[in-house]
């Protein structure tokens, strides 16, 4: 049988041991996605509090028994509205709505063609359907096209072809050709989910993400994301129409056998929508891409990758960098490509303009 020691000194030889550790103290934080500082904002604080008070710290049982609550079904319409959609549905975190979604609404069958960048997340889900896996080469819309010429002619016709992308990807930062993606789809009659866990937040003029930026609300079905990063809490959503929201309700197992999320993590939650869409929102974006701006004057997202290419110099650049005072993220394999490893830099609202600066010179 293989030996577990064995297998951490297997990871350990290729510089890709990972290990959990606590936030240092007195370092200037570039990696975490709490892109708006929101995680610490006082009307988010208040509400979990309040919301503490009111249903105490758990649900006490699925949503589907009596685990929801008030917050639950407020955050859902008040998501929903934000989005543009005709219906919500939240989960604990966006990996399990990544998960419940593409498992709940495929099977074997059906096929999923899905940016080859794409999350764990979303490839673990659309395993885990049954469904045919296909990718395509990174925001290569002719690739996108091919292939789904290809699954035209293997499907029944009652079979569900979903194509998944991220609106800005995570470990790249870069954003997708969602117009022509949405459109591409249109043409091929299939369905289209977009994961906009690095765009809600940041992008569009209420803050909802890169899909009410372009106004593509109508066209795209699905659109999930987390409320774990610029929302500042913990938990995911499914934007979609009522009768897909319905089927989920239904068949998500990420949904029906998990307990609800703490009714004071729909109340953060909560308080971080109306945040994002308001004024306050908007001066707090302005400051995220001046400062982005700053760091990167052609990013096009917060998350700037530094790629370094090999796992041990990925690895000794983070280390330096936080002896400097710098906490930045080295991404290795299978997060990102063998020989792509990198500093994954996160510039959010909070910073200063001579931390960013420092970073920079850091960096050199
Ligand atoms: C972080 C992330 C998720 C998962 O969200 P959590 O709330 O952290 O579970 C899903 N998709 C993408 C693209 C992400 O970056």
């Amino acid at each position: 049988m293989r030996g577990f020691s064995e297998e951490l000194e297997g990871l350990r030889e290729a510089d890709l041991l990972r290990g959990v550790r606590t936030f240092p103290e007195g370092v200037v934080d570039f990696s975490s996605n709490d892109y708006l500082g929101l995680s610490r904002h006082e009307e988010l604080k208040a509400a979990a509090v309040e919301a503490v008070e009111k249903y105490g710290t758990g649900s006490r049982a699925s949503r589907l028994v009596c685990g929801t609550l008030v917050p639950h079904l407020a955050l859902e319409e008040r998501l929903a509205e934000w989005k543009g959609a005709e219906a919500c549905l939240t989960f604990s975190s966006g990996y399990a709505a990544a998960v419940g979604t593409l498992s709940g609404l495929l099977s074997k069958g059906d096929v999923v063609v899905m940016d080859k960048w794409c999350h764990a997340s979303l490839i673990d889900g659309a395993r885990l359907s049954g469904a045919t896996l296909r990718t395509y080469r990174h925001n290569d819309v002719d690739r996108l096209r091919d292939l789904l010429t290809k699954v035209r002619g293997m499907v029944s016709r009652d079979a569900r072809v979903l194509v998944v992308t991220e609106a800005v990807f995570s470990m790249d930062g870069d954003v997708a050709p969602l117009e022509e993606i949405a459109e591409t789809c249109e043409e091929y009659g299939a369905l289209l989910m977009v994961d906009e866990a690095h765009a809600t937040g940041t992008r569009g003029a209420r803050g909802a993400g890169r899909v009410e930026e372009l106004g593509l609300g109508s066209r795209i079905p699905l659109v999930m994301g987390t409320l774990s990063k610029a929302l500042g809490g913990a938990g995911g959503y499914l934007c979609a129409s009522r009768s897909v929201v319905d089927v989920l309700v239904n068949r998500a197992r990420s949904f029906i056998y998990s307990t609800a999320p703490p009714p004071a993590m729909a109340a953060a939650a909560m308080a971080a929508v109306e945040v994002c869409d308001s004024e306050e929102g908007a001066s707090i974006r302005k400051r995220l891409w001046g400062n982005v701006r700053q760091f990167s004057p052609k990013a096009d997202s917060p998350i700037s990758p530094v790629i370094v290419g090999e796992n041990a110099a990925a690895l000794k650049k983070a280390k330096e960098l936080l002896s400097a005072g710098y906490l930045v993220a080295a991404i290795r394999y299978p997060t990102v490509p063998r020989g792509t490893a990198r500093l994954r830099v996160v510039v959010t609202a909070a910073h200063t303009a001579a931390e960013i600066d420092s970073l920079k010179k850091a960096l050199g």
